[in-house]
């Protein structure tokens, strides 16, 4: 925000001990999440069930799909934070991209093939708005160095994982019980629920003056004939179609041979995009000081270590959940239920983990973040080796006992706790001041760029039948080798960052 601090007023009134505007924000998030969470648990396995029903290759289609939403929906993050820190302000911008996720949640209600991508597109755009500026404005809620907007996060936090929690739960049973449109019309009452209580806290005035748009003028100055503000309404609602035709555009280069073999266009695009930030990156670390430079390979690292464990986590929306649907005796959920597993745990754990790691900072041990990485990536190797392990357990028709799933999420869940919540805060603390915006975005672009290896699993582990119930022994071996695969390759990158740790160490300098 271009906003100078002496003109900023912040609301004295405390839930907690904390502003008042954090429970605001925290039930909005939960909400959001809420629709996000409800709509990912079924997505997949309403491609392979419904959409790509025809398709022999229907696995690979819905793996494409899911992974280039899923990389456009963190990737528009950037564009939307750029947007309110210039233009919108926070509030704007989560009003714009809240009405934008409620209405793709409605429109994937609709039984439409083709309304199916559009409805992706709204989202895209919506979570573009709604998520990285809802995170900045806790952040503004309190001023610089206060000691409370650490746990300040701890609780937003717990609140997206409420929301991740629930909603799979509700979502996947309306969507079996009554059929797959109510669960994913649920997740839009959800959406608008969220955008009730950010109205309520802004009528309440909890926010102070926080989360206006930086200048009035340039909002209302008209271009075009149209005020700004407005021409970006527009502009957020007209490329929800474009982005619509490039999810669309699966097969549209996927059948040439080599290296863009099963590519589509937003493959393609992401590769030619993460050319350009390494690139900018070189160059950045060119011009900063000798100091500065040592703290922002780090910060680099450890960004490019997140985006390796994301890519592995966020399996569990497609491969996992097909797992889950064709190998794992389910009793109590169902396979689109079982996505509600990684945020229960992370409710359970979150707290016992940070206050473990401020016991262990009083007795001088507390390990340095590489070494947290370094475990977070051994962890979520461990996680795959047990689902690996699941297949020696594996009834006579193929099917494994549900403990395995349970465990391997529960580990799971300990790596990202290990890593998530410590990489944010030190991304902000590795680079250098001018660029810790850019940085931001960098950072968020390791989950789009994350789901860019989701796809590629996903293709890898794409089942091929005639026969839409495929699933017990046809199917056990594939999943089991790539998890297996999966386990090598995360232990493999744990192993490596623990060796480099000392190093790292030594260049984050006075960084915990
Ligand atoms: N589960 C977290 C959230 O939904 C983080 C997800 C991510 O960055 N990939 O906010």
């Amino acid at each position: 925000m271009t906003t100078n601090d002496s003109e900023i007023q912040l609301d004295t009134n405390t839930i907690l001990g904390h502003p008042k505007g954090l429970f605001y924000l925290f039930f909005a998030e939960l909400w959001e999440r809420f629709s996000f969470y409800g709509m990912r648990a079924l997505l997949t396995l309403y491609m392979v069930n419904v959409i790509f029903l025809e398709l022999v290759e229907r696995d690979f289609a819905a793996a494409a799909v899911y992974a280039s939403y899923g990389s456009l929906v963190y990737a528009s993050t950037v564009v939307g934070g750029r947007i309110s820190d210039s233009i919108l302000g926070f509030r704007k911008s989560i009003f714009l991209g809240g009405i934008l996720m409620a209405l793709g949640h409605f429109v994937l209600a609709i039984e439409n093939d083709y309304t199916f991508f559009l409805a992706l597109g709204f989202i895209v755009v919506g979570n573009g708005f709604f998520k990285p500026n809802i995170s900045t404005f806790v952040g503004s809620l309190y001023k610089d160095e206060d000691p409370r907007k650490d746990s300040g996060f701890t609780i937003f936090y717990m609140g997206i994982n409420i929301g991740g929690w629930v909603a799979p739960l509700l979502c996947g049973w309306l969507g079996s019980a009554y059929g797959w449109h109510y669960g994913f019309g649920l997740a839009g009452f959800g959406m608008l629920t969220g955008l009730l209580f950010f109205w309520s806290g802004i009528k309440s005035g909890v926010f102070g003056s926080q989360g206006m748009a930086p200048s009035e003028e340039k909002l209302e100055e008209k271009l075009i004939g149209i005020k700004r503000g407005h021409l970006i309404s527009l502009l957020a609602f007209l490329s929800a179609p474009v982005i619509a035709i490039l999810l669309a555009s699966y097969k549209a280069i996927g059948s040439g041979e080599g290296f863009l073999e099963g590519q589509n266009i937003v493959n393609i695009i992401f590769k030619v995009v993460g050319l350009f930030i390494l690139c900018y990156l070189a160059y950045i670390l060119s011009k900063v000081s000798f100091e500065e430079r040592k703290k922002l390979i780090v910060a680099i690292a450890i960004t490019l270590f997140m985006t390796l464990f994301w890519g592995f986590h966020e399996l569990s929306g497609s491969v996992i959940t097909l797992f889950a649907s064709r190998n794992v005796s389910l009793t109590f959920l169902d396979a689109a239920q079982t996505n509600s597993l990684n945020s229960m745990f992370i409710i359970i754990l979150a707290l016992p983990i940070s206050w473990m790691w401020t016991k262990l900072n009083k007795h001088k041990i507390n390990p340095r973040t590489p070494y947290k990485f370094g475990f977070g990536l051994l962890i979520a190797g461990l996680s795959f080796y047990i689902l690996a392990l699941s297949g020696n357990a594996a009834d006579q028709n193929g099917m494994v006992p549900f403990s395995y799933l349970l465990l391997m999420y529960f580990l799971l869940s300990v790596g990202e706790l290990f890593m998530s919540p410590v990489g944010l805060s030190k991304i902000t603390d590795l680079s250098p001041k001018r660029i810790v915006a850019f940085m931001m975005g960098v950072w968020f672009l390791s989950s789009a760029y994350a789901f860019q290896l989701v796809g590629f699993i996903g293709k890898q582990l794409a089942i091929e039948s005639d026969d839409i119930n495929v699933g017990g022994m046809e199917t056990l071996s594939t999943y089991i080798g790539g998890f297996d695969l999966i386990s090598k390759y995360s232990i493999g990158a744990g192993i490596i960052v623990l060796i480099s740790a000392p190093l790292l160490k030594k260049l984050m300098g006075n960084i915990h």
